[in-house]
């Protein structure tokens, strides 16, 4: 009786909410969501800047090499390929949002999805079967997690958020969402690409992102999301695009140099070649991995594959039981297990080794006729040639 009344309570609290919605839009006689966002200053059509939370740079014990590190760092947060990955919605409660806003979400999947890349992408309707769980909570920014750092929120926690209404023209609109799913594809900031060499006007960046921001940035919010610079091992293009969609808007007196933007720098929107030529070398559609051979219990399989690359391997048990999946050699890899039902592939387990002296392993229990497919993706290896996988 208490879970149906507050259910009831529930529903009221949202009819309300709507009222009130609607009392402030009529108020306002402005067409569309705009009168919905309380938090915007006055100005509407100023840029609004994703921040994306402060992760600590990744460390490595000491004996790993300068060339190791760089290996995985330059593939590090990265899905392996084929992943399908999963996005849900907050419907309602403080993180949900409405059907428009959820609507240029998706939008923005088809538009990273129609360059031909091998993720997949699938709305879900219950956060606990999304590896991507969107909030559109309006005191709390733009955001989202980068690549596989998803995995390690929380059960229900959200891995990105909305931070204003993305039904609107410009910048703040589908641009906002496409930019918020590269990063949960695994892409970092352009405009800290070390290889831009820009340089700031540092007091000029604070005080902009203080005073223009809903709510405002402080200082280690701005060093994390604009001034500070990646590692360039994990800089995913050689050199800086200044069009990507992971580059932000800038107004002028902010850049110093490169002296072309003192007067700003505005992205040309949507994707960029430079970003459509990334997505597509970590992500190639399906005809970028190396198909292995099948693989059979108790019976060992060559890899061979280079920084980067990918191979996947079909597996069919002849029996229902556990299985453990291992790596042997010295190489760092990210191992994954999936299983496959006609064009449908859901994760089983997976494991990553980079950066530690152990191999890929995990133990799974698999089901007899049933067709499952590990993929294994290589960040470095030692010695070309002398890397095998076995499942027994
Ligand atoms: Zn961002």
């Amino acid at each position: 009786m208490a879970q149906r009344g507050r259910s009831v309570q529930t529903q009221l609290a949202e009819i309300a909410s709507r009222l009130d919605d609607l009392e402030k839009r009529l108020a306002g006689g402005i067409a569309g969501d705009e009168a919905y966002d309380t938090h915007v200053g006055a100005d509407q059509t100023a840029p609004r800047y994703c921040c994306v939370p402060a992760e600590p740079p990744r460390e490595f014990a000491a004996g790993i090499s300068d060339e190791r590190a760089r290996a995985i760092l330059s593939m590090g947060n990265k899905w392996v390929n084929g992943t399908p990955l999963r996005y849900y919605f907050y419907r309602s409660g403080r993180y949900g949002g409405n059907e428009a806003q959820s609507a240029v979400a998706r939008r923005a999947f088809d538009v990273w999805k129609n360059v031909g890349i091998g993720l997949t992408f699938t709305e879900v309707a219950t956060p606990g079967n999304a590896e991507i769980r969107i909030g559109f909570d309006h005191s709390d920014g733009s955001w989202s997690r980068i690549g596989t750092g998803v995995l390690n929120a929380g059960p229900g926690e959200r891995t990105m958020n909305f931070g204003w209404n993305l039904d609107v023209p410009g910048p703040n609109g589908l641009d906002t969402a496409i930019h918020e799913i590269g990063h949960s594809l695994g892409f970092h900031h352009e405009h800290q690409n070390p290889n831009a060499g820009i340089v700031w006007n540092t007091q000029a960046v604070y005080d902009h992102f203080a005073t223009t921001q809903s709510p405002p940035w402080d200082r280690g919010t701005t060093d994390f999301n604009i001034l500070r610079k990646i590692n360039p091992q994990s800089v995913s293009g050689s050199s800086w695009d200044p069009n990507s969609i992971m580059h932000y808007a800038f107004e002028a007196g902010l850049i110093q140099l490169p002296s072309q933007y003192q007067n700003g720098l505005r992205p040309a929107g949507g994707l960029s070649a430079g970003d459509k030529e990334v997505v597509r070398r970590f992500y190639p559609a399906d005809g970028g991995v190396v198909s292995g051979p099948q693989l059979r219990a108790g019976e060992s399989q060559f890899v061979n594959i280079g920084p980067g690359e990918q191979k996947d391997f079909a597996f069919l048990p002849t029996e229902s039981r556990r299985f453990r999946f291992q790596t042997f050699g010295e190489f760092d890899t990210v191992m994954v297990l999936f299983e496959e039902t006609g064009s449908q592939m859901t994760y089983i387990s997976g494991d990553d080794d980079s950066g530690f002296d152990r191999n890929a392993s995990f133990v799974v229990r698999l089901q007899e006729g049933r067709r499952y497919r590990l993929k294994i993706r290589l960040y470095y290896s030692t010695a070309a040639g002398h890397q095998s996988v076995m499942v027994w």
